[in-house]
């Protein structure tokens, strides 16, 4: 049985953040890669939006710059994905990989969430090639174009807006009579010129060629189908948090995000602390994410002083 003062489970830009705090403070921490080293933005191409990388940023990259940055102080960065938890007593005991055992004093979960994708061949085919599921991220590179949205929820609303400002055109595929947006949201998409609301649409095709999307094959619920031309492909039907493993371990909202404590990354166990979008379901950018990494780190630290 390995003893650890911190583990950390998750390496997008909250758990590397969490691990770059912690190492300089001598926690020595230990993080755990997961099934997808360094996160989503290691699905997505140029990052122009988190500061210090005035030319933009490749979200590999920069994700093994921040993993790399917290090695220098001496983070223990591992491969291995964390199968079992045991939060009923301290220290906490996990399981790495159905095998390896871990006592840790304290925890910090950053284990991210997953956008929803429609689960279409084509759109696998075109993810990061003008498919993507964050408008906020990628909208900025279809400026002048036209693009389409997926979904009829506030995240979708508040997308096609935002690329209504960018693209010519904005097409927003609902696949049910209505939009289950708030009321403000739905006012603002009908209010905008450039949305064209095409109410029960599904997409049957995504389609593109070497340079990526060029269009979308859709199907209206009465089996009349239609093609519309465009550059960028956005899903919006939603998120889901990879909580699964803390179940029935710490307190989960409805939708299966960590409640925190306002303000703090603290759990409802104490020496438990939750980061980035695992506990976030309205901001999910890069920069959010990491300075709840940094918070965590700080609340750990102040709880492992004690
Ligand atoms: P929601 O779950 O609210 O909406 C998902 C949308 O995607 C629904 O319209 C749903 O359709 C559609 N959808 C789901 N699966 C498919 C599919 N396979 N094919 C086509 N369409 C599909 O997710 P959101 O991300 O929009 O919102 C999550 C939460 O965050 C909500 O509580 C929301 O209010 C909140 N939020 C608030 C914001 C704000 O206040 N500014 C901004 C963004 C989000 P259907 O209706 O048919 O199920």
């Amino acid at each position: 049985m390995e003893k650890i003062k911190l583990l950390i489970i998750g390496s997008g830009p909250a758990g590397y953040t969490a691990a770059i705090y912690a190492s300089r403070a001598n926690l020595s921490p230990v993080l755990y890669e997961g099934i997808e080293p360094g996160g989503q933005l290691t699905t997505t191409t140029q990052i122009e939006n988190f500061p210090g990388y005035p030319e933009g940023v490749d979200g590999p990259q920069m994700m093994a710059d921040i993993r790399r940055q917290a090695e220098r102080f001496g983070a223990d960065i591992r491969f291995g994905i964390v199968t079992e938890v045991d939060f009923s007593q301290r220290p906490f005991r996990v399981k790495v990989d159905g095998e390896h055992e871990i006592e840790a004093e304290s925890v910090i979960v950053a284990t991210g969430a997953s956008a929803k994708y429609l689960g279409l061949p084509s759109e696998t085919k075109y993810r990061g090639q003008g498919v993507s599921a964050c408008a906020t991220c990628d909208g900025f590179f279809y400026r002048k174009k036209d693009v389409a949205v997926v979904g009829g929820g506030d995240t979708a609303c508040e997308e096609a807006t935002y690329l209504a400002s960018l693209c010519r055109q904005v097409y927003l595929i609902v696949r049910k009579p209505f939009l289950r947006a708030s009321k403000a949201m739905q006012e603002r998409v009908f209010a905008t010129p450039n949305i064209k609301v095409m109410f029960e649409h599904n997409t049957v095709e995504v389609l593109g060629d070497d340079s990526g999307v060029t269009g979308a094959r859709l199907r209206r619920n009465d089996g009349e189908e239609t093609t519309i031309a465009i550059d960028g492909f956005f899903l919006a039907i939603g998120h889901h948090p990879n909580t699964e493993l803390f179940a029935g371990q710490l307190e989960l909202d409805a939708e299966g995000y960590i409640v925190t404590e306002p303000g703090t990354s603290r759990t409802s166990v104490e020496g438990v602390f939750a980061a980035g979008d695992v506990k976030d379901p309205s901001y999910r950018q890069a920069i959010t994410a990491a300075g709840s990494g940094c918070i965590a780190a700080l609340d750990c630290e102040r709880f492992l002083l004690k």
